[in-house]
């Protein structure tokens, strides 16, 4: 009997089909156990808990083949958890990667499912396929499970989830409070899927629940008889390690660099590597530390509105759909760029095709301004994000996220900073040349991982950040004008430029550059005001709660980067 002929008699046999089954039924929990770190107890109820259920629900027919199509979406499940593990090698998939799916904005999981097709090819023939094969020949073959053997299995079955339920409820001993739909996958990830719907449903009613919101915001001060131009530009995936001004060794930034009146802050993170999430929190009152309040209040262009400005929004990329173009459409005026590029999500213009509207705005209004301006910045493919002419760093071309392309990848981002720091000082340029007494702040929404370690980690959004995706450029620019009317805001931010900051203070501080008063500002927060004062800082995590971000999983290859670049963090 040849070596197949013996595999197919051994197939047969429904016994050896169920442990069969069994097994395959929490791969996805034995990987989990070795790439998540959790505490003992927690890692076997991880295991025994679902191996109990599985081992219980596939002795209900005699055939349990049945029961794995019965259960289809779980094996699909599955097949997504393992191609999740794939590509990041850790975590169990995450509210935002079903977000990202759900939503009608998908850039962020197309640029990545167009890398990950060969992923879920190997999973699908490795994994998926091979379970269905086997649960169809289960359903073939004439053989039944005995009922003796049924019942003993069954008493093993509940033994085994005893002792898996005994395991995670002594986990209190090693610090960690067991929760079934945070330690136990598949619940977990079913958990994601229900707190994403709700999340996009919440999103979908912002209109609603933020309708009766009002700042009561006001501005006493007003310098000179001089209008005020604010302006807040919102970066895309700009990591400050990538600017000479922040101590790259190319350079990257030689307009900022130089450019009187200008404070930037070191040591800036942000609160998520997630557009989505974190944009908001640039945007609004809303914090890691509070994030919920997304929706009940309105965004930081109402409250300039309120208090007397022109308000403008300008967008250079693909929002619909998203709280965030909710956000912008507060603006008196509104001027989405994205309109004009059909077709893909990861299409745009240059970004100093923002520069004549800019112009305009600043031409047309007579009364005090504040400005949006929205970038695509660095976002990939990182090539299409410069003019030829900034293309200064060669060769840059490479349409591939491949460990293989990394220097023409790291060539291509560094040109796309470099022009970036063109656009920052047009901006400026059209600012000073107005006369205004006028202000301008720019930070990143995130970073981005370039294959830069072992781990080969590329683009940002991954259920773990890294140092990468965290350490963001933070700058504020004040003109002559704003420096002669409002000294004492400069010299404040030149005292705090090399403390701890994060995301949570633009919104605060974007007031009080203003002198805009309302009950929602904290002047604490203001890297403008004296009343600033370092905390300890939050990272969004994916249930929207906040947690120390030197706790969110960062490894030592992170730990190793964040003490090169000087980022503080809590020691404990
Ligand atoms: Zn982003």
């Amino acid at each position: 009997m040849n070596t197949l002929s013996k595999v197919k008699e051994w197939l047969s046999v429904q016994k050896h089909l169920y442990f069969l089954f069994g097994l395959l039924f929490i791969i996805p929990n034995c990987v989990l156990f070795i790439t998540d770190p959790m505490p003992v107890t927690i890692g076997i109820a991880s295991i025994t808990i679902p191996l109990a259920i599985g081992l219980g629900v596939l002795l209900l027919l005699r055939k349990p083949g049945i029961i794995v199509w019965v259960l289809l979406p779980k094996v699909i499940l599955d097949g997504g958890q393992l191609v999740l593990l794939h590509l990041f090698g850790e975590s169990v998939i995450a509210v935002d990667m079903f977000l990202n799916l759900t939503s009608s904005n998908v850039s962020e999981a197309s640029e990545l499912l167009g890398n990950i097709f060969l992923v879920i090819i190997r999973v699908f023939l490795l994994y998926t396929l091979p379970t269905l094969c086997l649960a169809a020949y289960s359903v073939k073959v004439k053989d039944h499970l005995p009922d003796v053997f049924r019942k003993k299995w069954g008493k093993i079955s509940l033994l085994l989830f005893i002792v898996g339920a005994l395991s995670g409820s002594l986990s209190f001993l090693q610090g960690h409070v067991f929760s079934v739909k945070k330690d136990i996958y598949p619940m977990n990830a079913l958990y994601n899927l229900y707190f994403a719907f709700d999340k996009a449903n919440r999103n979908k009613n912002y209109h609603l629940t933020s309708a009766d919101f009002t700042f009561n915001a006001s501005k006493p001060v007003q310098v000179d008889n001089n209008r005020e131009i604010y302006v807040l530009v919102v970066g895309e995936t700009a990591r400050a390690m990538e600017w000479s001004l922040y101590g790259y060794e190319r350079e990257t930034s030689p307009r900022m660099d130089k450019l009187p009146g200008l404070v930037y802050f070191k040591d800036a993170i942000t609160q998520s590597n997630n557009t989505h999430k974190s944009v908001p929190i640039i945007l609004s009152a809303a914090s890691a530390e509070d994030y919920d309040i997304l929706y009940q209040k309105k965004s930081i262009i109402t409250a300039f509105k309120e208090a007397g400005f022109h308000t403008v929004a300008i967008v250079n990329q693909k929002l619909t759909g998203s709280l965030i173009s909710t956000f912008y459409r507060e603006a008196d005026t509104y001027i989405d760029m994205s309109v004009f590029h059909a077709g893909s999500y990861l299409t745009s213009s240059h970004d100093d095709a923002i520069l004549p509207y800019l112009q305009k705005e600043v031409d047309d209004a007579e009364s005090n301004l504040f400005i949006v301006l929205h970038t695509y910045g660095s976002h990939f493919n990182y090539s299409e994000r410069y003019p030829k002419e900034f293309a200064f760093y060669t060769p840059d071309k490479s349409d591939r996220i491949r460990v293989t392309c990394k220097s023409k990848l790291r060539n291509a981002y560094d040109n796309s900073i470099l022009f970036t720091d063109y656009v920052l000082s047009e901006i400026v340029r059209i600012l000073e040349k107005s006369g205004a007494c006028s202000s301008m702040l720019y930070l990143s929404d995130h970073g981005e991982d370039i294959f830069d370690d072992a781990r080969a980690r590329y683009l940002h959004a991954s259920p773990i950040p890294t140092y990468y995706q965290l350490h963001i450029p933070y700058l504020l620019w004040f003109s002559d004008s704003y420096q002669r009317g409002y000294p004492g805001k400069y010299r404040q931010a030149l005292e705090h430029k090399a403390l701890p900051v994060s995301t949570n203070s633009v919104f605060h501080t974007m007031l009080d550059l203003a002198g805009i008063e309302t009950k929602e500002a904290d002047p604490s927060l203001a890297l403008t005001n004296e009343a600033f004062i370092v905390r300890s800082r939050m990272y969004l995590d994916d249930h929207d709660d906040p947690i120390p971000f030197w706790k969110v999983g960062l490894k030592k290859l992170d730990f190793e980067m964040m003490n090169k670049w000087n980022i503080s963090y809590d020691d404990e």
